[in-house]
């Protein structure tokens, strides 16, 4: 078995991503799954606090088992999680990575319990997401722009890295959660210095609403895992009542949900083919 860490040293060496696609419906699962298994793509299904609570993470881990029956390479992420607790259930439970988001503590509170997190999951084979400065936006369609660009303190990052030894980083070069008026740009030469300061795999938050051309261009730097949200929350809910409003004259799941996997499936299968992720 492939691990997820065995895909990251390959993307990172031949340039390209994995996609992290998150999800709280099985409609939204059924796509990713189904797209990485026509595509031959490794896939990271994401499930934040809300969506592992809403979806729960026994079910979660559970299919992705199932579904790995169909098609290996898929692998499992507890995206920004706060609640240790909820993070050594992910662990205990099989998932495959964790991000604890410590960004909203001091950077000796968030280092300290990073550095405790990550010997836990190691032991289990669970590789371990860190972040410092706190990603802005939140994973909707937002109306203006965004308000702050942050860009990551590189000597910062340094210390964390060596000293909490975590195996990936989310990093700030630009990047905001969410879907804006404009896409967002990325500040390319500040990942090119992070790239050479810090050697672990470097994560991007925020490619829902990020220039493509941005996007390629953070892979050719170093970026091997890229996390989407925003844009496959839209494809389930313009499917959705797109698929109602033709099917006016039914009650049946199995005839109106059909037609939302397809628009799921339309948008991984973009992201996979800009993240070059396909085998
Ligand atoms: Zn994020």
């Amino acid at each position: 078995m492939k691990t997820l860490k065995y895909f990251f040293k390959k993307a990172k060496k031949e340039e390209w991503a994995i996609g992290q696609f998150n999800f709280s419906t099985l409609e939204q699962l059924k796509a990713i799954v189904n797209v990485a298994e026509k595509l031959k793509s490794p896939v990271i299904l994401g499930t934040s606090q809300g969506e592992a609570n809403f979806f729960g993470l026994e079910e979660a881990v559970l299919l992705r088992n199932l579904y790995r029956k169909k098609f290996p390479y898929i692998y499992l992420n507890l995206d920004h999680g706060k609640d240790v607790n909820l993070i050594k259930k992910a662990i205990n439970l099989g998932y495959d990575c964790v991000h604890f988001d410590g960004s909203s503590l001091n950077f000796q509170e968030n280092l300290k319990i990073t550095k405790k997190i990550v010997k836990y999951a190691h032991k289990k084979g669970c590789l371990v997401e860190g972040e410092i400065k706190s990603i802005q936006g939140s994973s909707e369609i937002h109306k203006g722009l965004p308000k702050d660009v942050l860009l990551e303190d590189i000597e910062r990052a340094k210390e964390f890295v060596k000293k909490t030894e975590i195996d990936s980083l989310a990093i700030n070069i630009g990047n905001v959660h969410g879907v804006y008026k404009k896409s967002i740009r990325l500040n390319i030469e500040h990942l090119k210095k992070i790239k050479r300061e810090i050697p672990i795999f470097l994560v991007l938050h925020g490619g829902s609403g990020t220039s493509k051309k941005d996007i390629k261009e953070a892979i050719k730097n170093g970026v091997v895992k890229i996390n989407v949200n925003t844009e496959l929350r839209k494809a389930w809910r313009e499917g959705l009542e797109k698929s109602l409003k033709k099917h006016e004259d039914t009650i049946k799941p199995y005839n109106i949900l059909p037609e939302v996997i397809l628009k799921v499936e339309e948008t991984v299968e973009k992201k996979i083919k800009l993240f070059k992720s396909q085998r």
